[in-house]
């Protein structure tokens, strides 16, 4: 169905972002499915939970600008009874942050500054960038260091750039 004209698409991140949220979903109820929806019930509540996860995002994609992505989320915020407990993470995923906490030298680190890297590249080329102390990231080793209370770390140099500990791959 075409977007009527004065509803702006669906953006690229949320779309993609509204299916991680589904499939996180339908995966927390893999319990409750197999004990009591069929496969056609499942396969008929997916697109269900997957579009209005999607509607959810566009309006707060939104709400700055348009009246009516304001009004939908403040009409669902109205709705929630007050029985609703506050939300939990689930287990599956604390388990993956004791996971990680036991596996720090999983982490890729760079090889000039020794922060935590990651390859935000496609397949075959590797584009790599700090997490920065600041809680963004950087791809400069000297920029990645900034805080605000202590400003940068002046011992890296300018022109270093995140660059891998190197594990026998080229880089
Ligand atoms: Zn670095």
């Amino acid at each position: 169905m075409p977007n009527r004209p004065d509803v702006p698409d669906l953006t690229p991140l949320d779309a993609q972002f509204a299916m991680i949220i589904a499939m996180t979903v339908r995966n927390a109820m893999e319990d409750f499915h197999v004990q009591n929806l069929t496969d056609a019930q499942m396969a008929e509540l997916n697109p269900i939970i997957r579009n209005a996860i999607a509607t959810a995002l566009h309006a707060r994609t939104n709400i700055l600008h348009h009246r009516a992505a304001r009004d939908f989320l403040g009409f669902q915020e109205r709705l929630i009874p007050n029985y609703w407990e506050a939300p939990e993470l689930l287990d599956d995923y604390l388990e993956s942050w004791e996971w990680a906490a036991q596996h720090p030298q999983h982490e890729d680190r760079c090889a000039h500054c020794q922060r935590v890297i990651l390859d935000i590249g496609a397949a075959g080329k590797p584009r790599w960038i700090h997490l920065s102390a600041d809680g963004g990231t950087n791809v400069g080793c000297r920029a990645a260091s900034f805080e605000p209370a202590r400003g940068w770390d002046e011992s890296l140099d300018r022109k270093w750039k995140a660059r891998p500990v190197a594990r026998g791959r080229s880089v």
